[in-house]
This record gives C-alpha cells, sequence and structure tokens, in this order.
C-alpha cells in the first residue's frame, strides 16, 4: 500500500544536491527524531492528568507509557500532578517548537547555500566548457534553469525537509499509539495506509504534469527570449500577427499546464482531510463500543491521533509536491553534468611564448550536430612571428579552424601541436590570454567605451586605452561620442554603427599586446579608408607577433607571408600571395574575380 518507488525516484534526483551540504540531511532528520518526541511526551503526558483529574477515568492505566509515567510521577499526589503534568506538557511543547524553529532557521540556510553554490557551479563550469555545448544551449533557457529551476530546487530541498520531518513524526507517533494502544494502533495505521495509496494515484499524474510545466516553461522562456532578441527583424518583415501567435501558444502551455497542475495539488489537502475524519470516527465509534475501555488512554490516543492528522497530510502535500518538483531538480542537476562533461581538458604547462608555432596533424574535425566533417585531415605549420592568412570560399571550414586553435573546441582526430606539444597540454588560461580575436560576432559589454576596451586588459592605463583606440582607427569617433571615452553604449553596442564596433573590438584586442592576434573577418564592416589604415597598423604590429587572418577581401592578405587556400574542409594551396598568383588555382581564381584589372598581369 505505501509505495514510495516516485518518491525514491524524486529523492534520488536531489542526490547532487543535497551533495553540496553533506551536514543538511543527517542534521534535519535529527530535528526531526527530536521534535516528534517532545510532542508524543508532552500528550502522553496527558494520561497522568485524566488519571489524577477523575477517578472516573476507569482502572488504573497499564499501558507501558503509562507506567513509566506514574514511575516518574509517583512522588507526586494527584493535587501535584494536576499542576505538573500541565507544566511539563507546556515544556514538551516549548521544546518541539523551538526545535521547529531552528530547523527552518538552519534548512533554510542550507537549502539557500546549496542554492548558491549549485548556480555558480553550474556558471563556474559554463565559463569552461566547450564552444559547441554553448552553441546548443541559447542564453535564455540557461536563464531559466539558473532563475527558475535553480529556485524550484531549493523548494524540492524544503519539502524533502518536510517531508523527513512528517515521516519522523509520524514513526514516533506510531510507537508512542502502539505504546498506548495496539490493537488501536494497528486499526489505524491500516487505514492511513489505505487513505495514502488512495493519495498515491494522484500523484502520479502530478509528476506527469510536473514534467509537462517544466518543459512548458522551458520552451516559453525560449521562444520569448527569441522573438525579444529579434523584435527588429519581425516588424521588418511584417510577421507580428505571426509572431503574437507563437507567443501566445507557448505561454498558453504554461498556463493551461500549472492550472491542470494546481488543480490536482488543491484536491489532496481536502480529500485527506475528509479522509482523516472519517478513520477519527471510526476509532471513536471503536473505543464508546469497547467495554474494557480506560477513558484516560483512549482520550490521549485520540488526541495523538488528531495531532498525527496535520502530519499525515503535510507527509502527503510534501510527497506530491516532491514529485512535481522532482522535474525541476532533473532540469539543473542534467545541466550540472552535461555542464561538467562538457568541460575543456585543461592541461597543467603554462603558455608563455610561441616559439616554434603551432601545427596541425592530420586534424579532422566534425560538428557534433553535423555528420560531414567540415575540416578532413589537415596538415599545416603556422610559424612564430609571421602573418599567416586562410582565404577560401564561405564555408570552407576557416572559422572552424581558428577554433581549434583557440581551444573553442578539439579536433575529433589528429592533434593541434603548440611548440611541439599537444595544445591540450598548455593551461588554457594562459593559452587564450596569450590570444585576442576579432571575429564577425562582436559582443559590447553595456558600459563605457572606455571599460569596453580595458576589459582586454584589467587596470590599463587610459593612455594606453587611448594608444590601442587609435591604432583602431577609432579614437576620432569616440572623442566626438556626447561624453567621449566615457559615454555608455547600449546594450550590445546598439548605438554604435558596424563598423564603429568593429573598430572598439579591435581596440579591445589591440590593449593586451597579444602575442598571437587572430583576425575572423574583422574588417569586414569598415569603409576602405579605415581598413587601409587598420591594415598599415596591423602590419606594423605583425612584425613582431603572430597573426592569424581570414579575409574575403584577398586585398586585405598581400602582404602575408603565408597563405593556406581551404576548400571543402581541405588545405588546396599554399604559398605567398605572387606565388598562388602564378599557379593560377582556386586563389588566383578568386583573386581575378575581386581584382579583374589587377589579376591579368
Ligand atoms: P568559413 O569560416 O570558411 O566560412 P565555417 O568554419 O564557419 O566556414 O563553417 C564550416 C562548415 O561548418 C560549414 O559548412 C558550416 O555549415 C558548418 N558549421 C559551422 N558551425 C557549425 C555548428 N555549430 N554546427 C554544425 N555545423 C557547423
Amino acid at each position: 500500500m505505501f509505495n514510495f518507488s516516485r518518491e525514491w525516484q524524486a529523492v534520488a534526483t536531489l542526490r547532487p544536491l543535497l551533495r553540496l551540504a553533506p551536514g543538511a540531511m543527517p542534521l534535519v532528520i535529527g530535528f526531526g527524531v527530536v521534535t516528534a518526541l517532545s510532542e508524543g511526551l508532552s500528550l502522553s503526558l496527558f494520561m497522568p492528568l485524566f488519571q489524577s483529574l477523575t477517578e472516573a477515568a476507569g482502572p488504573p492505566d497499564t499501558t507501558a507509557l503509562g507506567r513509566l509515567w506514574s514511575l516518574l510521577l509517583a512522588r507526586f499526589s494527584p493535587a501535584e500532578v494536576q499542576l505538573v503534568a500541565p507544566l511539563g506538557i507546556l515544556a514538551l511543547l516549548a521544546v518541539k517548537n523551538g526545535l521547529l524553529y531552528l530547523n527552518t532557521v538552519i534548512f533554510s540556510r542550507f537549502n539557500w547555500r546549496i542554492s548558491h553554490r549549485l548556480r555558480s557551479q553550474i556558471f563556474s563550469q559554463l565559463l569552461r566548457v566547450n564552444s559547441e555545448f554553448l552553441m546548443e544551449y541559447d542564453a535564455g533557457r540557461l536563464m531559466s534553469i539558473l532563475d527558475k529551476e535553480a529556485w524550484q530546487a531549493t523548494q524540492a530541498l524544503s519539502t524533502l525537509a518536510v517531508l523527513v520531518i512528517s515521516l519522523c513524526t509520524l514513526a514516533v507517533f506510531s510507537v508512542f499509539l502502539l505504546l498506548t494502544s495496539w490493537p488501536l494502533t494497528v486499526v489505524s495505521l491500516l487505514l492511513l495506509a489505505t487513505v495514502s495509496g488512495g493519495i498515491q494515484t494522484l500523484t502520479r499524474r502530478v509528476k506527469e504534469l510536473g514534467q509537462q510545466a517544466a518543459q512548458a516553461n522551458l520552451g516559453f522562456v525560449g521562444k520569448g527570449f527569441e522573438q525579444l532578441s529579434g523584435l527588429e527583424t519581425i516588424r521588418q518583415f511584417g510577421r507580428q500577427d505571426d509572431e503574437q501567435r507563437q507567443f501566445e501558444r507557448a505561454s498558453l502551455q504554461v498556463c493551461t499546464t500549472f492550472m491542470e497542475l494546481d488543480r490536482l495539488m488543491g484536491a489532496i489537502a481536502p480529500l485527506s482531510e475528509l479522509a482523516f475524519a472519517a478513520l477519527l470516527t471510526g476509532v471513536l465509534v471503536m473505543v464508546v463500543r469497547s467495554d474494557a475501555a480506560n477513558l484516560s488512554v483512549f482520550l490521549t490516543f485520540l488526541f495523538m491521533l488528531y495531532r498525527l492528522s496535520p502530519q499525515v497530510r503535510a507527509l502527503d502535500g510534501a510527497r506530491v509536491n516532491l514529485v512535481a518538483l522532482a522535474a525541476s531538480v532533473q532540469v539543473i542537476t542534467e545541466l550540472l553534468e552535461a555542464t561538467r562533461q562538457n568541460q575543456m581538458p585543461n592541461g597543467h604547462r603554462p603558455f608563455v611564448a610561441l616559439r616554434q608555432g603551432i601545427r596541425f596533424q592530420d586534424v579532422t574535425f566534425r560538428y557534433r550536430q553535423g555528420n560531414a566533417p567540415v575540416l578532413k585531415n589537415l596538415c599545416l605549420e603556422i610559424l612564430p612571428g609571421q602573418t599567416t592568412a586562410f582565404v577560401g570560399p564561405s564555408g570552407a571550414g576557416k572559422s572552424t579552424l581558428m577554433g581549434l586553435i583557440l581551444r573553442r573546441f578539439d579536433p575529433v582526430s589528429g592533434t593541434v601541436e603548440v611548440d611541439g606539444q599537444p595544445l591540450p597540454g598548455y593551461d588554457l588560461d594562459t593559452w587564450r590570454r596569450s590570444a585576442a580575436v576579432v571575429s564577425q560576432n562582436i559582443y559590447l559589454f553595456n558600459t563605457t567605451v572606455r571599460e569596453n576596451i580595458a576589459y582586454g586588459q584589467p587596470g590599463a592605463s587610459a593612455a594606453a586605452i587611448v594608444e590601442a583606440a587609435k591604432m583602431a582607427a577609432a579614437h576620432e569617433f569616440i572623442t566626438r561620442l556626447p561624453q567621449g571615452y566615457d559615454t555608455v553604449i547600449g546594450e550590445r553596442g546598439v548605438r554604435l554603427s558596424g563598423g564603429q564596433r568593429q573598430r572598439l573590438a579591435l581596440a579591445r584586442c589591440l590593449v593586451r599586446d597579444p602575442q598571437i592576434l587572430v583576425l575572423d573577418e574583422a574588417t569586414n564592416a569598415l569603409d576602405s579608408l579605415s581598413e587601409s589604415f587598420i591594415q598599415a597598423t596591423l602590419t606594423r604590429l605583425g612584425r613582431d607577433r603572430t597573426v592569424l587572418m581570414i579575409a574575403h577581401r584577398l586585398s586585405t592578405i598581400e602582404r602575408a607571408d603565408q597563405v593556406f587556400v581551404i576548400d571543402g574542409g581541405r588545405l588546396v594551396e599554399r604559398g605567398t600571395v605572387p606565388e598562388l598568383l602564378q599557379s593560377s588555382g582556386l586563389f588566383a581564381q578568386l583573386y581575378r574575380l575581386q581584382n579583374p584589372t589587377r589579376g591579368q598581369q
């Protein structure tokens, strides 16, 4: 009848959370038992009290508890017992309630600490996952999990505490009831189990609904976040009605699932109260009809059973809640596990300086979401202090190749070596810090221009920031902004043009004075004047550092020391620009397309 398999599953999903605060559960159980003991003892003190009040209570109390109290209260006269027993009841109740309060306070601390640790751990793991994992999860979904699901997980923990305390009370009270009258206890517990069994059928449906509700909510947040990010695009294409419908559908899905969940959960408390009342009535009838009744024992028994009622209701409520919340806990523990499994392996060797170069040895890479390899058996060598350009049609795999160098992800087979050592052997932070990247996806923070540039080099001096901005051809437009370097740029830099954002991103990189500079279409949004200025700067900078660049406009790579031509994930040509032009391969074709006059020579 007591089938707790779903509850056990729910508790099992909570285990990773409980591991974050190992002392919590034993403490709650300890408190639960002592609380229940004090309440049980206080209630049993009613027996000697009733006994002392009236001789009509029947023959002397011979129950185990009755004998215990007669022994303890032997030296008091009946008149004294009438004072001592109520005081004892009060004292024990004071202990019980004091413990209950302490338990709430202590468990709340555990609870929030667990939630904080959980969030911090996930965030810290997110900072170190491979980029592919980040591509699969969108920010809205992640934020929803960190916010709502993490909160739900703490609710689940509180519910677990309620469950444990109720179970302890139930166990302790059962022992007290048995000591008072075992036949009545057996009958009552059997009836209780039947009521509880009935509630179980409800919990099954509640669990399903709990999972649906968690999914519906994630779906709604994901959809809403996507729509809010794309509001401008929606308006431009006149798709408001369509998007409104989709938004409402996702929102309605959440509402209806939660309404159904509330409806079912709302039925549980009244149903169990009613069942309990029926149980009490039954026991009362049994007592009245029994001849050998000792009134004080039965009154105490009924009183205990009555006090047990809220505990049983709390237990049932907690079971249902726990099962419903288990879905949220599962979402967050899965994220915890997934972020842990997707950590980039981190080596111990600190990266200091590039001496021999970067080598791709038979590197093959495939995205998890695509089946065909994007890079195929690639072998190439990038020399330190040189400017190396990667050229090829769109989708050839150039950005992926840069991603492997920056360790956004690791090859499926083959190795990327740095100075003769496999790249994963290096400490990730020191390696990434030595490189600076300007790519097509620029993210600027919602803060001042100065702070955005200094993000590249925390603590950079004002002079260094201006110098970097000048090198990136950004100084002039910055000084024309309302508060110059102290102008706050809007969320994602919306108040800046594409070219201005690109120049800020470049300044943010240059302020670091990086050993390795990675430019992935870094100047494609610039006018030709700014571009040629920046090209000149980069050429100057490139003399004593390693520059890797991807450029669509081939005019920007003319000064590269080495060019790799990538097509369909394979290396098809290599050489300097003049060499490649002479060989009249893919590079020469692309070059002629872009420079019809110069390509004729
Ligand atoms: P390029 O920089 O040369 O334009 P990319 O390296 O960006 O090329 O892309 C190479 C190929 O990998 C393309 O076919 C692209 O569709 C695919 N690709 C890029 N990113 C992903 C991803 N996250 N998941 C699956 N396929 C991807």
